[in-house]
């Protein structure tokens, strides 16, 4: 292990959390195709075929840092993504954490929750443990001079903007921020953001696998930023149907969001390199994120979401590989 070895694994944390089939892939009798043998590693059991058409099975395996199989609780895959970079940001860092994946894979319940009611265990998720966390830390005698303000992104889906000044400051045109005061004040926030990104949808899911939903933890000391915690519920990465649909809206929008998400590896792949050089420009979203990708004490976490059914299996592999590849140099 060299130095940079070191700074990079402490940069930079990738895990993978797959999920139960669901009632929809449980009714079709799609089979469950991961297995996850140890903490950091999963399995993908890809159907194949012979040239005598007998069929079976391939083992592809991935190594994570940590890898969360279908009974982990949003509060254990937080306690070791998100929850370390608590810390970060009150020590005048930048945290970044990303759920990843393919729609229907479980990132809105990671990191947004689950509000619907038809779960039972109506489960937070990682935005609201992280702010409850936040909460706590502002009660430390140190930190008591700190104000706390959450970005909301989403303001009623007005267009926004996205600008750099001529002191290469980028500025989000049309953002809505909001003091709080408690956890409660943020879970509120985050149900009417959820609600916006989903309301006069045909599907719940259209419109959020086609949006970036980023919330925004900033600290500020005396009108000065003190640190920043971006938590990120990214599109949907399966973007096939996109390049041939009819439409040009939607050929442009997955044109953009394939743009971003490409960009978004290149970031933080030079974030774990130090490189002095990190291709923010490429995108919107790498924009946004500009401050979290540069700078001594920025931290990034990525969380891959995984659909376990064999139906899901190339999405699953993409998943795999984009998450593989944001680690490795
Ligand atoms: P995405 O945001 O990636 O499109 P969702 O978070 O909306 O996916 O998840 C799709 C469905 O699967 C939702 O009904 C959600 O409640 C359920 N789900 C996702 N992850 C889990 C999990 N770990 N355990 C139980 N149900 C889950
Ligand atoms: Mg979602």
């Amino acid at each position: 292990l060299t130095t940079a070895d070191l700074i990079e694994d402490h940069r930079i944390c990738v895990c993978v959390r797959t999920r139960p089939l669901n009632k929809k892939e449980l009714t079709v009798k799609d089979l469950d195709v991961i297995t996850i043998p140890s903490k950091d590693v999963v399995m993908v059991h890809e159907p194949k075929q012979k040239v005598d058409l007998t069929r079976y099975l391939e083992n592809q395996t991935f190594r994570f840092d940590y890898a969360f199989d279908d009974t982990s609780t949003n509060e254990m895959v937080y306690r070791f993504t998100a929850r370390p970079l608590v810390e970060t940001i009150f020590e005048r860092g930048m945290a970044t954490c990303f759920a990843y994946g393919q729609t229907g894979s479980g990132k809105t319940h990671t990191m947004g929750g689950d509000f619907s009611g038809k779960n039972q265990d109506c489960s937070k998720g990682i935005y609201a443990l992280a702010a409850r966390d936040v909460f706590l830390m502002l009660k430390k005698p140190n930190y008591k001079k700190l104000d706390l303000q959450v970005f909301d992104l989403l303001n009623r889906k007005a267009k926004l903007r996205v600008l750099e000044d001529g002191k290469q400051q980028v500025q989000v045109v049309g953002l809505q921020e909001r003091e709080v005061k408690c956890t409660e004040d943020v879970l509120k926030l985050i149900e009417m953001g959820n609600s916006c990104r989903t309301s006069g949808q045909t599907s719940a899911n259209a419109h959020s696998s086609r949006s970036h939903a980023v919330f925004q933890i900033i600290l500020r000391r005396r009108g000065k930023m003190h640190g920043k915690f971006s938590l990120i519920d990214l599109a949907g990465n399966e973007r096939g149907a996109d390049t041939s649909s009819a439409d040009r809206q939607t050929r442009l929008e997955g044109a953009e969001i394939n743009k971003s998400l490409l960009a978004l590896k290149e970031c933080i792949r030079a974030l774990g390199r130090n490189k002095p050089h990190t291709p923010f420009r490429a995108s919107k979203l790498t924009q946004v994120l500009r401050d979290s990708f540069i700078g001594e004490n920025s931290r990034t976490c990525m969380i891959a979401t995984i659909s376990p059914g064999m139906a899901s299996c190339e999405n699953t592999l993409n998943t795999l590989r984009y998450a593989n590849r944001v680690k490795e140099f």
